[in-house]
């Protein structure tokens, strides 16, 4: 594979960029990429990296693939982009066609934005003005320990990884956390929903299905999620799918819902939807919900709206993914990739430094046993990831949790590349 050679990258980098979740004093310089194709990509050197992470959960049908970037740029060259306020077009409409079809049954409405967090400000801010709209005073959430739900300042408030908002804290709406109904805490769980919803002070309690993704694939079952859905129902309190990461076949359904009897009454939808192609995202909802802000009164519409809202093109690669997504071809992918991992999991969960592998779709992640609790990004992490990125694999550990979730065109050889190189290790990184 030849690539093609920009030289310095990493140096013209660091004169004028600031990275996400980055410290640049003590971060190494990041990696000059410059082509990807399928599930591998190279840097500026020609050396080839296995994206083992889907490049943070967004690609799953193979960087550079041909058949989104046809789409692209049929579209391109057709209608880039026109104002959503007032205005309509063809990708934007087929899509939520296609989209409402495999959606749970009772979600009939779509609101467009540009990423996840704004996907879950959108659901959060819903929550609550539909209740202003009704005149009803609830102005608090509910959400699970250790979330991860964006960015931004609703999706940081429920967020529940502390040093990503400890800054903000005084500024952030109220929200109240409840345990994740991992096994053995389900009825701690449900009695604390409990008697929260009941207070009838939420609007709305928001999670992450049956993944919760930052926390490291931190994995509960999807009867306990219907408990405390039921719950939220009998109370009026909205529940709000986060399925930004869980979305579009990473749990091996189309969604994490998909393994629910009960159904949420909104879902954020972003990363993979658009087949990691370009930034874009939509919150959906039940009917209830748009009935709450269709009145005479303008003042009960929903401000909100952002300058690429529905763009055209970021509906053109939706959908083109949602067809490789629905695809024969695809829908064997996410099994065979299931099986290799549940091989994978029998193969290291006897070893004594492995602790509770998991497996859910595509996703595999595991512990590896240290004495006392890991930082996020403390020195053990930092060594595990150097170790990876030496040897040609891109994961990103969180604390002492190794998680994998490939792009779904994998192909077994490097998925079995992959596995080595963890089993590795397992038995190097002290
Ligand atoms: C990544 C993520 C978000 C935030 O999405 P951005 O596009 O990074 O703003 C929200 N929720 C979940 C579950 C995520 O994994």
């Amino acid at each position: 594979m030849s690539t093609v050679n920009i030289p310095g990258l990493t140096e013209r980098d660091s004169k004028h960029l600031w990275h996400p979740y980055t410290q640049h004093k003590t971060a190494a310089k990041p990696i000059g990429i410059v082509k990807g194709e399928g599930a591998l990509l190279w840097d500026e050197n020609g050396k080839q990296y296995i994206d083992a992470i889907a490049s943070w959960w967004v690609n799953p049908y193979g960087h550079s693939n041909k058949f989104v970037a046809d789409a692209i740029y049929r579209q391109l060259t057709s209608l880039e982009h026109v104002l959503f306020g007032g205005f309509t077009h063809e990708p934007v409409v087929s899509l939520s066609e296609k989209l409402v079809a495999i959606l749970p049954d009772n979600q009939k409405k779509l609101f467009f934005s540009d990423n996840g967090s704004t996907a879950v400000e959108i659901a959060v801010k819903v929550a609550l003005q539909y209740y202003y709209n009704k005149g009803e005073k609830r102005t608090k959430m509910l959400a699970f320990e250790n979330a991860f739900h964006g960015d931004t300042f609703a999706a940081m408030a429920a967020s529940g990884i502390s040093f990503f908002t400890e800054a903000f804290k005084g500024s952030l709406i109220e929200v109240v956390r409840i345990p994740v109904p991992t096994a053995g805490n389900e009825e701690e769980s449900l009695r604390q929903l409990t008697e929260m919803a009941a207070t009838g002070e939420y609007a709305g309690f928001i999670f992450e299905p049956l993944v919760q993704g930052a926390a490291g694939m931190v994995m509960y079952e999807p009867e306990a999620l219907d408990k405390l859905i039921s719950v939220c129902k009998k109370y009026g309190v909205f529940t709000i799918a986060d399925e930004v990461m869980t979305g579009f076949g990473k749990t091996g359904k189309y969604f994490a819902c998909d393994y629910l009897n009960e159904k949420p009454d909104m879902m954020c939808l972003s990363k993979a939807l658009t087949a990691g192609a370009i930034p874009m995202a939509i919150t959906t909802f039940t009917q209830e919900l748009f009935d709450g802000f269709y009145d005479d009164d303008v003042n009960k519409a929903l401000f909100h709206g952002h300058t690429f809202t529905a763009n055209p093109t970021g509906c053109a690669a939706a959908l083109a993914g949602l067809e490789l997504l629905q695809s024969d071809e695809m829908q064997e992918n996410l099994v065979r990739i299931n099986r290799m991992h549940h091989a994978f999991k029998d193969e290291i969960e006897n070893h004594p430094r492995v602790a509770n592998v998991r497996v859910l779709g595509v996703i595999v992640a595991f512990e590896i046993k240290r004495e006392g609790n890991e930082d996020y990004y403390g020195d053990f992490r930092n060594k595990l990831y150097d170790f990876f990125i030496e040897n040609g694999v891109i994961l990103r550990p969180v604390g002492n949790i190794i998680y994998i979730l490939p792009p779904y065109v994998i192909s077994n050889e490097l998925l079995v590349n992959i596995y080595d190189t963890v089993k590795l290790a397992i038995e190097k990184i002290a």
